[in-house]
């Protein structure tokens, strides 16, 4: 089954037809990244509004089951006669995308069509579930994030500062095949490495930790991994601290499977953090799911939904940390697939080992 046509069934209960705005939705459903239009979907019909600089591409490459049209006027007028053609009272939109001034725009050229809320809830529960083709995606971005740490380590020496870090790994990224960088990339080192979202600065590495949190967009789709480096030698409290990460993020590794709870593997980690002596230095959430978005559901966190569970199809990282405010920090995170049969397939390859380079 399509994406489109696993959308169109679960539309159909909810309302005539959906208007998808956003260009993350747009490309889910039609594989097509453009601007500046709309999808509108109904149960038995597909619609793709372009306008003159997509219109050739958005011919060649639409998903199947579309019908790709540049409107002659405005785009609202379009779908205004769209709905007309086909009897549509009711219209879906996208709750979490669609601002204020669309609304009102959308209401007045649409008079006479009820607009309801859904469309974002529809698509979050349908992107939870990866099909082949994206966790082949997910899976390639991986391994250019993967070989960009390999190059990095080569890199990295007195006199490199922050900023060089991060340019050198998405340019190694970008140069080996990758369209984009899936966020903005993190290297921060000594006393910056205590925030877990810290900037690359315009200085040289600082001694001590130095992480590095980055990940590749291709075919539409991104990766995230973090690995922590020392700069320098480690003493013992460095060590500790690093092996309390790596054990922590090992033994959610080790239990993540099919049907295990969002919040109780967050739990397995978070425990064995605080056993170690460092309660409430792990002030995020155990991972996230990954995607077209590089923050999406299922989140694996203590405020996860009591029934949540990891679920065939579900890709999430795994990234505990360790966080001492004025002093250091260090997170690791790998990315993992929910396989068909519950076992876990984890794309992340680089080394975990504590490197002092
Ligand atoms: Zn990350
Ligand atoms: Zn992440």
């Amino acid at each position: 089954m399509t994406r489109l046509a696993r959308f169109q069934e679960r539309l159909a209960p909810l309302a005539g037809a959906a208007l998808v705005t956003s260009g993350q939705n747009q490309f889910y459903l039609s594989e097509f990244d453009y601007d500046d239009g709309y999808l509108l979907i109904l149960p038995d019909a597909a619609y793709l509004l372009a306008d003159f600089r997509y219109i050739e591409a958005a011919k060649k490459s639409a998903a199947q089951g579309f019908t790709v049209l540049r409107p002659a006027g405005g785009m609202n007028d379009a779908v205004k006669e769209l709905l007309q053609k086909h009897g549509v009272d009711t219209l879906l939109l996208e709750e979490g995308n669609v601002t204020l001034l669309q609304h009102t725009r959308l209401s007045a050229a649409l008079e006479g069509v009820k607009l309801v809320a859904g469309a974002t809830k529809l698509f979050t529960d349908l992107r939870l579930y990866k099909d082949e083709r994206e966790i082949a995606a997910i899976a390639a971005a991986q391994e250019l994030t993967d070989a960009a740490f390999t190059h990095i380590l080569g890199y990295i020496r007195e006199g490199v500062r922050e900023i060089d870090v991060a340019l050198e790994l998405e340019h190694f990224m970008r140069k080996n095949g990758a369209t984009g960088i899936a966020f903005e990339t993190i290297a921060v080192s000594g006393t910056a490495s205590s925030l877990p979202h810290g900037v690359p600065r315009d200085r040289v590495l600082e001694k001590g930790f130095l992480t590095m949190d980055f990940g590749a967009r291709y075919g539409g789709y991104c990766s995230d991994m973090t690995r922590t480096v020392v700069v320098g030698r480690a003493d013992a409290d460095m060590k500790h601290l690093y092996r309390t990460v790596l054990t922590a993020q090992r033994a959610a590794l080790d239990a993540a499977k099919g049907g295990m709870g969002c919040r109780a593997l967050d739990k397995v980690a978070r425990d064995i953090i605080d056993g170690a002596g460092y309660k409430g230095c792990f002030g995020h959430s155990l991972g996230h799911g990954v995607g077209i978005d590089i923050h999406e559901s299922p989140r694996l966190s203590p405020s996860a939904p009591e029934d949540a569970m990891l679920t065939p199809g579900h890709v999430v990282t795994v990234e505990p940390g360790i966080y001492i405010e004025g002093k250091y920090g260090c997170r690791i995170e790998d990315m993992i697939a929910v396989e068909r049969d519950g076992s876990i397939r984890n794309f992340t390859k680089s080394t975990k080992e504590l490197l002092e380079l």
